[in-house]
Protein backbone atom coordinates (compact mmCIF):
# COMPACT_ATOMS: atom_id res chain seq x y z
CA UNK A 1 0.00 0.00 0.00
CA UNK A 2 1.05 3.34 -0.96
CA UNK A 3 0.66 5.90 1.81
CA UNK A 4 0.78 9.60 0.59
CA UNK A 5 0.86 12.88 2.16
CA UNK A 6 0.16 16.79 1.02
CA UNK A 7 2.76 19.61 0.94
CA UNK A 8 1.16 23.49 -0.15
CA UNK A 9 -1.36 20.93 -2.18
CA UNK A 10 1.70 18.28 -3.80
CA UNK A 11 1.45 15.21 -3.54
CA UNK A 12 4.27 13.43 -1.24
CA UNK A 13 4.78 9.47 -0.97
CA UNK A 14 5.48 8.63 2.72
CA UNK A 15 7.95 5.67 2.77
CA UNK A 16 11.05 4.67 3.22
CA UNK A 17 13.90 4.17 0.78
CA UNK A 18 13.64 0.16 0.69
CA UNK A 19 9.67 0.41 0.07
CA UNK A 20 10.64 3.31 -2.52
CA UNK A 21 12.76 0.87 -3.82
CA UNK A 22 9.91 -1.94 -3.77
CA UNK A 23 7.44 0.18 -5.99
CA UNK A 24 10.47 0.59 -7.81
CA UNK A 25 11.13 -2.96 -8.51
CA UNK A 26 7.43 -3.24 -9.15
CA UNK A 27 7.11 -1.03 -12.09
CA UNK A 28 10.29 -2.72 -13.52
CA UNK A 29 8.30 -6.12 -13.54
CA UNK A 30 4.96 -4.61 -15.08
CA UNK A 31 7.69 -2.99 -17.63
CA UNK A 32 5.89 0.49 -16.80
CA UNK A 33 7.07 3.71 -17.05
CA UNK A 34 8.31 5.51 -13.80
CA UNK A 35 8.62 9.08 -13.04
CA UNK A 36 10.66 9.40 -9.49
CA UNK A 37 11.00 13.44 -8.29
CA UNK A 38 12.93 14.14 -5.52
CA UNK A 39 10.97 17.26 -4.35
CA UNK A 40 12.62 19.77 -2.15
CA UNK A 41 10.77 23.28 -1.18
CA UNK A 42 12.11 25.27 -4.09
CA UNK A 43 10.19 22.85 -5.94
CA UNK A 44 6.79 23.55 -4.18
CA UNK A 45 7.58 27.01 -4.34
CA UNK A 46 7.64 26.94 -8.15
CA UNK A 47 4.93 24.40 -8.78
CA UNK A 48 2.36 27.22 -6.51
CA UNK A 49 3.06 30.01 -9.57
CA UNK A 50 3.55 27.50 -12.25
CA UNK A 51 0.24 24.96 -12.96
CA UNK A 52 2.38 23.30 -15.65
CA UNK A 53 5.01 21.85 -13.23
CA UNK A 54 2.28 21.36 -10.65
CA UNK A 55 0.95 19.23 -12.65
CA UNK A 56 4.18 17.17 -13.85
CA UNK A 57 4.04 16.71 -9.69
CA UNK A 58 0.82 15.11 -9.58
CA UNK A 59 1.50 13.26 -12.56
CA UNK A 60 4.66 11.60 -11.11
CA UNK A 61 4.44 8.27 -10.01
CA UNK A 62 6.75 8.89 -6.66
CA UNK A 63 7.12 11.96 -4.93
CA UNK A 64 10.09 11.10 -2.55
CA UNK A 65 10.94 14.31 0.37
CA UNK A 66 14.74 15.32 -0.12
CA UNK A 67 15.91 17.04 2.30
CA UNK A 68 14.65 18.33 5.76
CA UNK A 69 12.38 21.00 4.45
CA UNK A 70 9.72 19.13 3.32
CA UNK A 71 10.24 16.73 6.43
CA UNK A 72 9.70 19.55 8.82
CA UNK A 73 6.25 20.83 6.68
CA UNK A 74 5.51 16.76 7.10
CA UNK A 75 6.01 17.45 10.70
CA UNK A 76 3.73 20.08 11.17
CA UNK A 77 1.11 18.09 10.02
CA UNK A 78 1.59 15.21 12.49
CA UNK A 79 3.35 12.87 9.22
CA UNK A 80 6.79 11.57 9.98
CA UNK A 81 8.86 10.85 7.05
CA UNK A 82 12.37 9.05 6.83
CA UNK A 83 15.44 11.24 5.07
CA UNK A 84 15.59 9.78 1.82
CA UNK A 85 18.76 12.05 0.10
CA UNK A 86 18.19 12.02 -3.73
CA UNK A 87 21.73 11.18 -3.97
CA UNK A 88 21.80 7.99 -1.75
CA UNK A 89 18.27 7.07 -4.02
CA UNK A 90 20.27 7.76 -7.03
CA UNK A 91 22.83 5.01 -6.07
CA UNK A 92 20.43 2.67 -4.92
CA UNK A 93 19.30 2.68 -8.49
CA UNK A 94 22.92 2.13 -10.04
CA UNK A 95 23.24 -0.15 -7.95
CA UNK A 96 19.91 -2.18 -8.78
CA UNK A 97 20.76 -1.42 -12.38
CA UNK A 98 24.01 -3.70 -11.70
CA UNK A 99 22.68 -6.54 -10.07
CA UNK A 100 19.54 -6.93 -11.96
CA UNK A 101 21.77 -6.39 -15.46
CA UNK A 102 19.12 -3.33 -16.37
CA UNK A 103 20.26 -0.79 -18.83
CA UNK A 104 20.89 1.97 -17.29
CA UNK A 105 21.03 6.10 -18.65
CA UNK A 106 23.14 9.05 -17.09
CA UNK A 107 21.87 12.55 -18.63
CA UNK A 108 23.10 15.37 -17.51
CA UNK A 109 25.76 17.88 -15.80
CA UNK A 110 28.69 19.20 -17.50
CA UNK A 111 31.12 16.94 -20.26
CA UNK A 112 33.88 16.33 -17.49
CA UNK A 113 31.53 15.30 -14.51
CA UNK A 114 29.74 12.64 -16.43
CA UNK A 115 32.89 11.56 -17.96
CA UNK A 116 33.77 10.88 -14.51
CA UNK A 117 30.84 9.66 -13.29
CA UNK A 118 30.90 6.80 -15.54
CA UNK A 119 34.54 6.17 -14.53
CA UNK A 120 33.52 5.75 -10.86
CA UNK A 121 30.10 3.49 -11.18
CA UNK A 122 32.20 0.90 -13.48
CA UNK A 123 34.84 1.24 -10.96
CA UNK A 124 32.26 0.20 -8.59
CA UNK A 125 30.18 -1.58 -10.90
CA UNK A 126 32.09 -3.22 -13.53
CA UNK A 127 29.47 -4.99 -15.60
CA UNK A 128 27.22 -1.95 -15.54
CA UNK A 129 25.17 -2.00 -18.41
CA UNK A 130 25.36 1.52 -19.82
CA UNK A 131 22.70 2.34 -22.82
CA UNK A 132 23.57 6.06 -22.31
CA UNK A 133 25.75 8.65 -21.55
CA UNK A 134 25.42 12.58 -22.53
CA UNK A 135 26.07 15.88 -20.75
CA UNK A 136 23.48 18.31 -19.86
CA UNK A 137 23.81 21.06 -22.02
CA UNK A 138 22.20 20.75 -25.08
CA UNK A 139 19.96 23.31 -27.29
CA UNK A 140 17.89 20.14 -29.49
CA UNK A 141 16.06 18.61 -26.99
CA UNK A 142 14.21 16.47 -29.51
CA UNK A 143 17.24 15.20 -31.01
CA UNK A 144 18.19 14.04 -26.89
CA UNK A 145 14.51 12.06 -26.93
CA UNK A 146 15.49 10.78 -29.90
CA UNK A 147 18.77 8.97 -29.02
CA UNK A 148 16.98 7.83 -26.02
CA UNK A 149 14.67 5.97 -27.57
CA UNK A 150 16.72 4.12 -29.51
CA UNK A 151 19.11 3.59 -26.26
CA UNK A 152 16.03 2.06 -24.33
CA UNK A 153 17.51 2.49 -21.23
CA UNK A 154 15.35 0.76 -18.10
CA UNK A 155 16.76 3.49 -15.55
CA UNK A 156 17.45 7.31 -16.30
CA UNK A 157 18.84 9.22 -14.35
CA UNK A 158 18.42 13.08 -15.13
CA UNK A 159 20.19 15.16 -13.60
CA UNK A 160 19.59 18.62 -15.10
CA UNK A 161 18.42 21.01 -12.18
CA UNK A 162 14.77 21.37 -11.56
CA UNK A 163 12.40 21.77 -13.29
CA UNK A 164 14.28 21.10 -16.62
CA UNK A 165 14.79 17.48 -15.46
CA UNK A 166 11.01 16.75 -14.28
CA UNK A 167 9.63 18.42 -17.39
CA UNK A 168 11.67 16.44 -19.98
CA UNK A 169 10.91 13.39 -17.66
CA UNK A 170 7.54 13.95 -18.30
CA UNK A 171 7.79 13.91 -21.97
CA UNK A 172 9.67 10.98 -21.76
CA UNK A 173 7.43 8.94 -20.00
CA UNK A 174 5.03 9.05 -23.28
CA UNK A 175 7.71 7.99 -25.59
CA UNK A 176 9.72 5.40 -23.47
CA UNK A 177 8.97 1.97 -22.31
CA UNK A 178 9.54 0.31 -19.13
CA UNK A 179 11.84 3.32 -18.10
CA UNK A 180 12.04 4.31 -14.28
CA UNK A 181 13.24 7.81 -14.59
CA UNK A 182 14.35 10.34 -12.39
CA UNK A 183 15.52 13.78 -11.89
CA UNK A 184 19.02 14.16 -9.90
CA UNK A 185 19.77 17.32 -9.77
CA UNK A 186 23.35 17.93 -8.99
CA UNK A 187 23.86 14.13 -7.35
CA UNK A 188 26.56 13.54 -10.93
CA UNK A 189 28.66 16.70 -9.41
CA UNK A 190 28.45 14.62 -6.16
CA UNK A 191 29.11 10.96 -7.38
CA UNK A 192 31.86 12.03 -9.16
CA UNK A 193 33.71 13.53 -6.87
CA UNK A 194 33.65 16.95 -8.52
CA UNK A 195 31.05 18.99 -5.21
CA UNK A 196 32.75 17.61 -2.06
CA UNK A 197 29.63 15.70 -0.49
CA UNK A 198 28.56 16.93 2.76
CA UNK A 199 29.72 15.72 5.89
CA UNK A 200 28.06 12.77 7.84
CA UNK A 201 26.95 14.81 10.78
CA UNK A 202 25.36 17.31 8.49
CA UNK A 203 23.65 14.90 6.71
CA UNK A 204 22.66 13.47 10.03
CA UNK A 205 21.12 17.32 11.69
CA UNK A 206 19.71 17.65 8.28
CA UNK A 207 21.68 20.49 7.89
CA UNK A 208 22.70 19.35 4.02
CA UNK A 209 21.74 22.71 2.42
CA UNK A 210 23.51 24.56 5.13
CA UNK A 211 27.01 23.12 4.25
CA UNK A 212 25.82 23.37 0.49
CA UNK A 213 25.27 27.14 0.90
CA UNK A 214 28.73 27.62 2.52
CA UNK A 215 30.64 25.92 0.02
CA UNK A 216 28.50 27.07 -2.84
CA UNK A 217 27.60 31.10 -1.20
CA UNK A 218 25.68 31.73 -4.82
CA UNK A 219 23.25 28.90 -3.42
CA UNK A 220 21.55 31.58 -0.82
CA UNK A 221 19.57 33.46 -3.89
CA UNK A 222 17.45 30.21 -4.09
CA UNK A 223 16.93 29.86 -0.36
CA UNK A 224 16.20 33.21 0.30
CA UNK A 225 13.18 34.18 0.66
CA UNK A 226 11.83 30.92 -0.69
CA UNK A 227 12.31 28.99 2.39
CA UNK A 228 10.76 31.08 4.63
CA UNK A 229 7.74 32.05 3.24
CA UNK A 230 7.63 27.91 2.25
CA UNK A 231 7.52 27.36 5.73
CA UNK A 232 5.06 30.06 6.50
CA UNK A 233 2.77 28.93 4.02
CA UNK A 234 3.04 25.56 5.38
CA UNK A 235 2.33 26.43 9.31
CA UNK A 236 -0.55 28.48 8.02
CA UNK A 237 -1.74 25.54 5.63
CA UNK A 238 -1.27 22.60 8.28
CA UNK A 239 -3.51 24.87 11.30
CA UNK A 240 -5.86 24.75 8.14
CA UNK A 241 -6.16 21.20 7.24
CA UNK A 242 -6.27 19.61 10.65
CA UNK A 243 -6.93 16.03 10.32
CA UNK A 244 -6.63 15.54 6.80
CA UNK A 245 -3.28 14.88 6.52
CA UNK A 246 -2.52 11.41 5.18
CA UNK A 247 -4.39 9.11 2.80
CA UNK A 248 -4.18 5.67 1.58
CA UNK A 249 -3.67 5.05 -2.15
CA UNK A 250 -4.58 0.97 -3.79
N1 LIG B 1 22.89 21.28 -15.56
C1 LIG B 1 22.84 20.69 -16.80
N2 LIG B 1 22.38 21.41 -17.85
C2 LIG B 1 21.95 22.69 -17.72
C3 LIG B 1 21.97 23.29 -16.44
C4 LIG B 1 22.44 22.54 -15.36
O1 LIG B 1 23.19 19.54 -16.96
O2 LIG B 1 21.54 23.27 -18.74
C5 LIG B 1 23.38 20.49 -14.43
C6 LIG B 1 24.47 21.14 -13.61
O3 LIG B 1 25.73 20.93 -14.26
C7 LIG B 1 24.34 20.41 -12.29
C8 LIG B 1 22.84 20.12 -12.23
O4 LIG B 1 22.32 20.31 -13.53
O5 LIG B 1 25.04 19.19 -12.35
C9 LIG B 1 22.04 21.04 -11.31
O6 LIG B 1 22.51 21.02 -10.09
P1 LIG B 1 21.85 21.83 -8.89
O7 LIG B 1 22.86 21.86 -7.83
O8 LIG B 1 21.27 23.11 -9.40
O9 LIG B 1 20.64 20.90 -8.54
P2 LIG B 1 20.06 20.49 -7.11
O10 LIG B 1 20.93 19.38 -6.63
O11 LIG B 1 20.09 21.71 -6.27
O12 LIG B 1 18.68 20.05 -7.49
Amino acid sequence: MNVKSHVLNCPIDICSSSEALELVREALNNNKNFQIVTINPEMIMNAQKNPDFFKVLNNSELNIADGVGVRIALKLKGVKQAQIRGVDFARELIKLASENNLKIGFLGAKEDVIQKTKDKVLKDYPNLNIAYLRNGYFDDEEKIIEELKLASPQILLVGLGSPFQEFLNSKLKNVLDGCIMIGVGGSFDVISGSVQESPLIYQKLGLEWLYRTISQPERIKRIIPALPIFLIKCIIDSMNKKGQNIENIH
